[in-house]
């Protein structure tokens, strides 16, 4: 048995970054960005308002205040996106709302709240600093200055930059698509009526759903029955799309019907393990026609997990990411006691909540690798490490959370 890590140190060996390609700004979210993105001009590209006030010399406002306001004569309005007439000299001042460009003269704007209109000017009563209330031309990013660095995630504030910068169409790495194969003659579609004996085929939705998490594309081959020749076919169906990566669930177990294994032993380079983790011991890894696979094994909650310590890496390495870990948190374990008798690493699905200004966490439900209720109620995994035996109410626990938890 090998540990989680060498299995997943070895995966992440055999994958490569995808090439590169050019998108419109917003289906860039989320992916890795392959340029430099530069500002050619200044942003903001002038002197504005940051503030709907009076545009005045700062000089002419010294020692304002209620009992002595100064009394400025106003030369006009400006509105954003209009260009100001007239400068502002000694004793003067424009109305000017937020955004709209600096006139000529003017150092400040006193905010409109500091102030009361005259028939044809305007009272002023508090002093303003120079350049109070101004954002200046180049104060967010210098013309010529990297708006965003290559090999960035990009987030929605980037596009916003990018936007800003008049960039249209980026270069980003390549979306990864996933062939989806679930294997069992036990299988039906999920808009099928059950049979005896039969079940729903729930993971090919819930690791296409952990795909599409993980920022790609989801291939939805279907089932194959567990016969060599049926899985055979889907391979081969995968191979001849192009797929960046092919994941099967099930038929990775030493049953006779258990294919994944042989499959893969004939077409490609085989490696199949028993990864030293609870749920999912059975795990297969391969090349075929450089494609990788990675063989999950049935049951829900175990395909799941192995998804999250093994697919998901080598997904976010496709995508070019390379801060690839989990989000953690430090929590207390809650219940009585948890037995860990098994000397694999047990991923045990927890609900963590923000009690006292501590995290807590909580037994999801029982954790049979088969049930997936604990793992619609779960925040996230409660790593117990190989070697632990037993956790105990009170325990420190680190827990991999799904998403970053907020209550
Ligand atoms: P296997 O490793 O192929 O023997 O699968 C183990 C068990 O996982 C099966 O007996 C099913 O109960 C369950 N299972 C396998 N594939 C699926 C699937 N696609 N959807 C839901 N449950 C599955
Ligand atoms: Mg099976």
């Amino acid at each position: 048995m090998i540990s989680v890590d060498e299995a997943r140190e070895i995966i992440l060996s055999k994958i490569e970054r995808l090439s590169i390609e050019k998108v419109p700004i917003l289906e860039s979210l989320g992916r890795v960005l392959d340029e430099d993105i530069l500002a050619e001009a200044d942003i903001p590209p002038f002197n504005n308002s940051a503030m709907d006030g009076y545009a005045v010399r700062f000089e002419d406002t010294t020692g304002a205040w209620p009992g002595a306001p100064a009394e400025l004569k106003v030369l006009g309005d400006l509105a954003a996106g209009y260009v100001p007439e007239s400068p502002v000299g000694k004793g003067e001042a424009v109305r000017i709302m937020t955004g709209a460009q600096m006139p000529e003269g003017a150092n400040a704007v006193v905010m409109v709240e500091n102030t009361e209109r005259t028939d044809g000017g305007v009272l002023v009563f508090s002093p303003v600093r120079p350049g109070e209330n101004v954002r200046f031309a180049g104060e967010d990013i210098k013309a010529g200055e990297v708006a965003l660095k290559r090999g960035k995630k990009i987030i929605p504030g980037d596009i916003g930059m990018m936007a800003s910068v008049g960039k249209a169409i980026v270069k980003v790495v390549r979306k990864p698509r996933v062939a989806i194969i679930t294997t069992g003659d036990e299988l039906v579609g999920i808009d099928e009526p059950l049979a005896p004996g039969k079940i729903r085929n729930s993971n090919a939705y819930s690791i296409a759903a952990q795909v599409i998490d993980t920022g790609c594309m989801p291939l939805m081959l279907g089932i194959a029955r567990d016969t060599r020749e049926a899985l055979m076919a889907k391979v081969d169906e995968a191979v001849g799309i192009k797929a960046d990566m092919i994941i099967t669930t099930g038929g990775v177990s030493v049953g006779d019907y258990d294919f994944v294994k042989d499959i893969l032993d004939e077409a490609g380079e085989m490696v199949f393990w028993q990864v030293a983790m609870k749920p999912g011991k059975p795990l297969a890894f391969g090349i075929i026609k450089e494609i990788p696979i990675i063989g999950l094994p049935g049951y829900p909650t175990s395909s799941m997990v192995s998804f999250e310590q093994f697919a998901r890496p080598a997904l976010l390495k496709m995508s070019g990411r390379s801060d690839i870990s989990w989000m953690t948190v430090e929590a207390i374990f809650q219940d009585p006691s948890f037995m860990n008798r098994t000397g694999r690493r047990n991923m045990v699905r927890v609900v963590v909540a923000k009690e006292d200004g501590m995290f807590k966490a909580r037994l999801s439900g029982p954790q049979q690798s088969g049930s997936l209720k604990p793992v619609t109620l779960a925040d996230g995994l409660m790593v117990i490490p190989e070697e632990v035996e037993e956790v105990k109410a009170g325990d420190k626990v680190t827990v991999e959370l799904f998403e970053p938890i907020t209550g």
